[in-house]
């Protein structure tokens, strides 16, 4: 079946006890035995439950992955991935990755005895050998965030895989309709789905998927010791995102298409960064590797000034942290979501903005840019 056909039918066959065609929020923390040990497949729902396990039977499906597991955030899934790691073993991490990744690695693994290094995004195709002696995990997000670079993910796995070291991609910002990391050699493929899997900017989940039966098991034994679990309602939120993914996708590509238009041509704007431009460093990788470029899109103002009033002028455009969700967001990463990399040898430009190009007519989100911008060419200001 295809990739539409799998979100709307995988791990969601019509309820046997009444036929509902949408898999029922199973708000129960405990299933009843028979006898001693002998139940319908779930016993507590910390361990297993029915809803969230439609959600990781169909998600898993749709990254190509013989295993998934549901979490309570992105940053539980990632915490939980990290778990796999053994006292003092090594980390390599692309430098440019969400900033609570970067917080996580650098303020929870550091202290407690994992070294982290870093690898720019642009350094990996020729120096990634190298950096990868004696580091146990690599991980990858691409593209990245907040500034859109693109990792090479065959490449990256091929010499990871070489070194003995596990591969880890954030897919966070693609989503499995742009692009499969395990099919392109990945080991586990990491979301949050707060953002496009859920679509709709209310449920904050995590998940975790996987093809390799030892990495599952223990996994799967990480999800229920640490306990950091979808629940129920948030567990049919994702999956009722999933159903939509694929023309979801498809129109904020599009409309992402129509805004970056608008950027590159608007005298206010430095920079666009975006893979689906010619010019952009990872456009080759990305139109290999992707289906299509995605709709997160950043730029560059001409001063850290213009980018603040910029973000607060639109009016379609909400200023918000987050991504991925029917409403079109713009942000500024270096004072909101990336706070934290300021005293990094990455700190986020000061001038970029984010925009998380939503599914509204990109004709009324090009005009709001448009509106926001107008003051901010160059010689049209003092600031
Ligand atoms: C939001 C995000 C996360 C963290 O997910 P939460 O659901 O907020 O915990 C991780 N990676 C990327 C790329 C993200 O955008």
């Amino acid at each position: 079946m295809d990739f539409e056909t799998r979100a709307i039918h995988v791990g969601q066959a019509p309820d046997p006890l009444t036929g509902a065609v949408t898999v029922p929020i199973y708000a129960t923390s405990t299933f009843r035995q028979t006898a001693v040990g002998q139940h319908q497949g779930y016993e507590y729902s910390r361990t297993g439950n029915p809803t969230r396990h439609a959600l990781e039977t169909c998600l898993a499906s749709l990254e190509g992955a013989a295993h998934g597991f549901a979490f309570a955030s992105g940053m539980a899934a990632a915490a939980t991935v990290t778990e796999l790691l053994a006292p003092g073993d090594r980390v390599l991490a692309v430098s440019d990755v969400y900033g609570g990744t970067h917080r996580l690695f650098t303020q929870v693994l550091q202290p407690r005895g994992h070294p982290i290094d870093t690898i720019g995004c642009e350094q990996v195709a020729g120096e990634l050998a190298d950096r990868l002696t004696g580091v146990r995990l690599l991980w990858l997000e691409s593209p990245t965030n907040p500034l859109l670079a693109v990792v090479d993910i065959a490449h990256a796995a091929r010499a990871a895989h070489a070194a003995g070291a596990m591969v880890v991609v954030d897919n966070t910002f693609a989503t499995p309709y742009l692009q499969r990391p395990l099919e392109l050699g990945a080991d586990v493929v990491l979301h949050s789905t707060t953002k496009y899997l859920g679509g709709h900017s209310d449920v904050v989940g995590g998940f975790l998927a996987t093809s390799d039966p030892q990495r599952a098991e223990r996994i799967g034994f990480l999800q229920n010791a640490l306990g950091a679990v979808a629940g129920p309602f948030d567990a049919w939120l994702v999956l009722r995102g999933l159903k939509t993914l694929a023309v979801r996708m498809r129109q904020h590509c599009a409309n992402a298409r129509e805004v970056v238009g608008l950027l590159q041509r608007h005298p206010a704007v430095a920079r666009v960064l975006y893979p689906g431009l010619a010019d952009h460093p990872g456009h080759q990788i990305a139109a290999r590797q992707m289906l299509d470029f995605g709709a997160m899109a950043s730029f560059l103002a001409h001063s850290e000034a213009a980018a603040l009033r910029i973000a607060q002028r639109t009016r379609v455009f909400t200023l918000a942290e987050s991504l991925g969700g029917v409403e079109s967001l713009i942000e500024h990463p270096a004072r909101m979501t990336h706070a934290s990399t300021a005293s990094s040898s990455h700190p986020v430009p000061p001038t970029l903005l984010r925009l998380s190009v939503g599914l509204e007519a990109s004709s009324d989100l090009v005009a709001d840019l448009e509106q926001a911008l107008a003051d901010e060419a160059p010689g049209r200001t003092g600031g």
